[in-house]
């Protein structure tokens, strides 16, 4: 049978016909033939024949067919097949029964597989094999490893094939060391001396951990074919040495391997990452010279490698000279456009597409959607592309209708996702969801409720993904019922409560101040995962419970490993106490796990944050100075830091290294630096940064920008400077802007000027009643008691609440909180007795009570009581008495450190010889020996 085949199949396809004997001995040649040529469809077909003469083949064959079955995932056939043979003795037949095994597993019914494989009284090792190899591929690794291991328990022993498989399944598991030993394994039995399959497997194996090893290991093959230089070259690409790959290809040809499709798809795409033309260009010559050229995935390859060095011409003719262009190809071309920004192109290449009959795919739509979405006029060419589509006539195509849906709800454009909504005929859950999703991200919560009724009345049922965003819009405690009525829609229609779903549901509770009901969906929830914990963490963070935060977290570590997102939440926790303990403490875990965290820039920036802001600069530096590398977030965060501590000549060291390093400023980088000025009084040297900041380095500056300067001019006394500066702005200002001026109008009794300001202010705020208590401590300040007593009637006709002052102290990772007056401390007494004693010792040298920052008027006897019972005195009285040592006192206050307490701290400090650090709303004071680093300053 020497002829060609398809002479062949017409000459054997008549002759049953013509002889209908029993000859099964020539069917089954006809097979094996068949098998040689590796045409799977022949076989099934001549199977099929032999079937309807009800003929059969024979234990030799039967393995054949089903082989092709697998192949073709024919399943059906295979399973009749087994069917028919249920209850012949072939079922018996080692072979047989491999070859079952062997089609259930390429099909991916492992468990059907499994069962045949069971029922093997006589295994063979390529039964094993068999059984072994359909685990590893079907991705079910650890089963696969576990029948190597029986297999061995009765004595058969691995051959290579099972090598191969194994070792595979180690590489999959990540498991270096049980790999290691296979490869032990191969040594002692030489299979890797002669056979490449094993080889290449390891080499595979070792790239995955350290593409050394593998390539060491590649050089000792004795036995290489063209898989082996294709699994190294495919290491060298994947660990990013896009030139090694070259080499090594280099190296192949000139060894005398020709290169397969695969090595030349590897070759383009090492090429477009080395991103030189000319060696594009010869990986080009060598496709045409090799016969790759007519294949469209080299094609696209090619022309995606001149696209990204640079050549978009070649590529064009490339795509140009392509015989035949496929849906991939134009996409591709698209793409390019796209990515140089040349929408006019890639909007007419579109059009060329559709004109020359080409149906564009969900590709094709979200490459020109996500094209638009950076562009100002993004939203008129979506439109303009909707208008196309429209025209089409595609638009009950569900998939490019939700894309367009998906680019006006992302763009906030209602109106127009309504009308896509609208236009798609079969909308389906999804088209429901974006929309929902859009209205509520929107705040038209009415609407979005509204939305969510029809979509039942139309009979599309919600899933997990609808709830999570309409429950999204229940955000504050009024809509209370309205959560609970969903959260009782979910229980009755039994939509699954996935993990995300019972978050978005604890957090709807937390957002309506229902702390209990939340917590108990979260603790009775048993799926808890990483983003139950984290979003939990988060709510706390965001409701101002950061304590609690904290507390969950250390539970959180005993159950499920913290990410990234876990750390950064916890951290703004303890920077939002000022707790440094546990800052610190948060700082050594990460470090601990370092290797699972990995070194990232932001997380370390974020710790750098935090201990400027909880009072240790020093560790900021140490942080700043062993970063391998500084981003603008860094230098930002360290300027930042120095300009809170007082220390305006440092942070202005820093910004002129970070320019000297080449780093651009950016607008942040400026507030911080302009705020640094201001605290530390450089007035000339910050009106200089403004300067340099529009001029140098043309940053348009914004109203915190100018809230600095007016900052830094009033603090420093040039009250109509600053006021002018005012004037001269040319967005207008806020109140940020306003409230600076009214603060420096306290520093330096300017009653006058005060009212002015404060009227403006309150057009803008209103509600505010931290501006009422300015203003009052001015006039307080000032004597004007029937003015401060006006002020407080307002306050009271308005309903305004003032913000209680709070301070706090951490004593052993507990933190003790204290209002003015407060006597709920349970060593209250203690406290108010270390008050009194510290009290009359620094009265004896010198302070004398400042009687103006009570804003009450009363008597002086009950105003200097009043005075001594504030906040922040009863915090650094209770840490004298509970932190021993001359470790220095760390306290917060939630509003900025009143006058009297300032002057307090100074004398203690010098009295107990301790440094006293105090944080308040805008920035900290170290007082050390009588003095406070601010320098009556703030
Ligand atoms: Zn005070
Ligand atoms: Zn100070």
């Amino acid at each position: 049978m020497e002829a060609s085949p398809t002479l062949n199949l017409q000459k054997l396809a008549l002759l049953p016909k013509q002889t209908p004997t029993q000859d099964f001995k020539r069917w089954n040649s006809i097979i094996k033939h068949h098998t040689k040529l590796k045409d799977d469809q022949a076989i099934l077909k001549i199977y099929t024949q032999m079937e309807a003469q009800g003929i059969y083949a024979d234990s030799t064959v039967l393995p054949l067919v089903l082989k092709a079955c697998g192949k073709l995932q024919a399943i059906e056939k295979g399973k009749k097949i087994h069917n028919e043979i249920r209850d012949t003795d072939f079922v018996n037949d080692v072979r047989v029964q491999t070859a079952l095994v062997d089609f259930y597993c390429k099909c991916g019914l492992i468990d059907d597989a499994r069962n045949v494989f069971d029922g093997i009284t006589e295994r063979d090792l390529v039964c094993w094999n068999a059984m072994v190899c359909g685990f590893v591929g079907c991705g079910c690794y650890e089963e696969g490893v576990r029948l190597v291991r029986e297999m061995e328990r009765e004595k058969v022993r691995p051959n290579s094939v099972t090598v191969v498989a194994l070792v595979s399944a180690f590489g999959e598991l990540g498991d270096l060391m049980c790999g290691k030993e296979v490869h032990g394994y191969c040594l002692r039995n030489g299979f890797f001396d002669w056979n490449a399959h094993v080889g290449t497997a390891l080499v595979g194996f070792y790239s995955r951990f350290n593409v050394k090893v593998a390539s060491d290991l590649f050089e000792m093959m004795d036995s290489r074919n063209v898989v082996s230089w294709n699994a190294m070259i495919s290491a060298y690409l994947d660990a990013g040495e896009s030139w090694r790959a070259l080499e090594l290809f280099e190296r192949m040809v000139m060894d005398g391997f020709r290169c397969d499709f695969v090595t030349m798809l590897m070759v383009i795409q090492a090429c477009s990452e080395v991103g030189s033309r000319e060696l594009g260009m010869q990986v080009h010559q060598l496709a045409i010279k090799y016969g790759f050229i007519n294949d469209l995935f080299i094609v696209n390859a090619l022309l995606n490698m001149y696209g990204k060095n640079g050549s978009l011409g070649s590529s064009l003719e490339l795509f140009e000279s392509a015989p035949t262009k496929d849906i991939a190809l134009w996409n591709s071309m698209l793409c390019l456009y796209a990515e140089i920004g040349s929408l006019e192109k890639a909007m007419a290449l579109f059009i060329r597409m559709r004109l020359e009959g080409i149906l564009e795919d969900e590709r094709t739509i979200a490459i020109l959607l996500s094209s638009f979405e950076d562009l100002d006029n993004g939203l008129r060419n979506g439109r303009s592309l909707h208008g196309h589509v429209l025209k089409s006539a595609i638009e009950n195509n569900k998939c490019i209708g939700n894309a367009l849906l998906g680019m006006y709800a992302k763009r906030n454009s209602i109106q127009d996702a309504f009308q896509v909504f609208d236009d798609v005929e079969d909308s389906d859950v999804v088209s429901w969801n974006t929309l929902i999703l859009a209205l509520a991200r929107n705040g038209l919560r009415g609407e979005a409720w509204e939305l969510f009724g029809m979509m039942q009345q139309c009979n599309i049922n919600p899933n997990s993904h609808t709830i999570i965003s309409i429950i999204a819009a229940c955000d504050e405690e009024s809509f209370l019922n309205i959560g609970r009525s969903i959260h009782c829609y979910v229980i009755k229609h039994d939509i699954e409560i996935n993990p995300s779903l019972n978050s978005a549901l604890t957090e709807m509770y937390m957002n309506c101040n229902k702390e209990l009901t939340a917590l108990n969906l979260f603790e009775s929830f048993p799926d808890k995962d990483l983003i139950s914990w984290n979003s939990f963490i988060a709510s706390y963070v965001k409701n101002n419970q950061p304590h609690k935060a904290l507390l969950l977290f250390r539970r959180m570590i005993t159950q499920v490993v913290p990410n990234l997102v876990t750390i950064i939440n916890v951290l703004s926790s303890c920077t939002y106490m000022v707790n440094l303990p546990e800052g610190k403490c948060l700082h050594a875990y990460t470090i601990r796990r370092n290797s699972s965290l990995g070194f990232d820039l932001s997380l370390a920036n974020a710790f750098l944050s935090m201990y400027a802001r909880c009072g240790s600069i020093q560790n900021s530096e140490r942080i700043f100075n062993d970063l391998p590398r500084k981003n603008v977030v860094s230098w930002n965060a360290m300027i930042d830091g120095y300009g809170m501590h007082g220390r305006g000549y440092e942070a202005m060291l820093a910004f002129s290294e970070m320019l000297e390093d080449g780093m651009e400023p950016n607008g942040i980088t400026f507030v911080s630096a302009l705020s640094a000025c201001s605290h530390s009084g450089l007035v000339p040297k910050g009106l200089q940064l403004f300067d340099s900041m529009v001029q140098d380095f043309c940053i348009t500056p914004e109203l915190a920008h100018y809230g600095c300067v007016v900052d830094l001019l009033g603090r420093a006394g040039c009250l109509s400077e600053a006021r002018e500066f005012i004037s001269s702005m040319p967005i207008p200002p806020d109140a940020s802007v306003w409230r600076a001026l009214l603060s420096a109008c306290r520093v330096y009794s300017e009653t006058k000027l005060a009212k002015t300001v404060f009227e403006k202010l309150i057009e803008l705020e209103p509600t505010n009643a931290g501006n009422y208590v300015l203003l009052s401590n001015i006039y307080a300040a000032a004597g004007l008691w029937s003015e401060v007593s006006k002020l407080r009637m307002q306050i009271e006709e308005n309903g305004l609440k003032k913000p209680p002052g709070k301070s706090w102290i951490i004593v052993r990772s507990t933190v003790h909180s204290f209002t003015a007056g407060d006597k709920s401390h349970p060593q209250s007494n203690k406290i108010y007795a270390e008050l009194g004693s510290l009290l009359s010792c620094i009265k004896n040298v010198g302070y004398v009570p400042d009687l103006r920052w009570v804003l009450h008027e009363e008597e002086d006897e009950e105003k200097i009581k009043r005075l001594f019972s504030h906040s922040e005195k009863l915090a650094v009285a209770f840490g004298l008495i509970s932190a021993s040592g001359g470790t220095p006192i760390s306290i917060a206050k939630n509003l900025r450190v009143c006058g009297d307490c300032h002057e307090f701290c100074k004398y203690v400090s010098k009295l107990v010889g301790r440094e006293i650090v105090l944080r308040d709303c805008s920035r900290f004071h170290h007082f050390v020996n009588g003095h406070c680093s601010c320098k009556d300053y703030w």
